[in-house]
């Protein structure tokens, strides 16, 4: 079958599905908007975490054992940082830092996020369009006990263990969806939109807050289904279950799909999870990806279950 499919994607657990996407459809045909609310300013450079996750990932690169970076990296610049008393509580591989480097120019130069990030992928071949969900800076800030925190403190320099009262995502109400965004949402050949099995509320909620992004979302033609982030009671990796706990909610597919209620026709849920009982159209599968055959399945399935809404 062909059409166009869209990706709304984060990074590590979105990557895995994307890839997945390219293993049984023509990466031409495959659209991701992705998540920038991580995206932040350190050492002077611009760093978008999810993009660089997905540009990895897709291109071979990435170290999967580490879970971000790229496989194969050396440190030295990370070693002269240190011995200048550089701030070191996010590490910048060698390679790395020729991403942020050329896109902090392309930016200072008047490119947008959006070509910078185009370049990127046309060097590397990958087929697929990578959308940032918006050329304009939108950034995460978590509430918590310990008090208000930009994404990049919380996630990495205080590996999630804050507990999280409230997210809110500074500057999504002034900006704008990037350049074909809307349209590959809205697009009659998109035969398909896929929420991936990313973190709705730090990862894919960044990218609906976006103004036009929801309602485009509400008005599609297309069928949209999201892949549950849960696997077997629990979050695959990252802060997902404890941050659903700290919200006051089960960490159940129940939950997922509420959160989703009104942005989603159905659910791919976990076959460990398959006795929960839901209330909104679903498909069961083993949605844990560990190998490349793991997320061409799953994949599928999330291709399979649209077909099926969409009659
Ligand atoms: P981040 O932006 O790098 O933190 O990553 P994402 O938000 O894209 O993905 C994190 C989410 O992906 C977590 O909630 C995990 O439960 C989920 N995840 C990771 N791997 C898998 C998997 O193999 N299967 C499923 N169903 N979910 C996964």
């Amino acid at each position: 079958m062909s059409g166009r499919i869209v990706v709304l994607t984060g990074g590590v657990g979105g990557a895995k599905l994307v890839l997945g996407l390219m293993q049984v459809c023509p990466p031409e045909d495959i659209t991701a908007i992705v998540n920038t609310g991580d995206d932040f300013r350190h050492l002077g450079l611009a760093i978008s975490p999810d993009i660089d996750t997905l540009l990895y990932t897709l291109s071979g690169r990435a170290n999967a054992a580490q879970g971000w970076g790229r496989e194969g990296e050396t440190w030295s610049f990370m070693d002269a940082l240190k011995s200048l008393d550089g701030e070191d509580w996010f590490l910048l591989g060698d390679g790395d830092m020729a991403l942020h480097v050329l896109r902090s120019h392309m930016l200072a130069s008047g490119e947008t996020l959006s070509a910078a990030t185009a370049r990127f992928a046309t060097a590397w071949d990958l087929g697929l369009k990578i959308l940032p969900m918006s050329d304009d800076a939108v950034a995460t800030h978590v509430s918590t006990d310990a008090g208000d925190l930009p994404f990049q403190r919380y996630f990495v320099e205080q590996r999630c263990a804050p507990a999280v009262r409230a997210i809110r995502f500074e500057g999504a109400e002034q900006a704008y969806p990037a350049p074909g965004v809307i349209e590959a949402i809205s697009d009659p050949a998109t035969r398909a939109i896929v929420i991936a099995p990313s973190n709705p509320w730090l990862s894919v909620d960044p990218i609906l807050a976006v103004p036009g992004i929801r309602e485009a979302l509400a008005a599609r033609k297309a069928p949209v289904v999201a892949v549950s982030p849960i696997v077997g009671g629990q979050a695959v990796k990252g802060p997902t279950a404890k941050l659903m706990g700290e919200l006051g909610l089960g960490v159940t597919n129940q939950a997922i799909a509420a959160h989703y209620e009104g942005v989603i026709d159905a659910l791919l849920v976990d076959v460990r999870d398959a006795g929960e009982g839901l209330d909104i159209p679903h498909a069961v599968t083993d949605t844990l990806m560990k190998t490349l055959d793991d997320r061409a399945r799953v994949a599928r399935a999330a291709l399979d279950l649209a077909e099926r809404i969409a009659g």
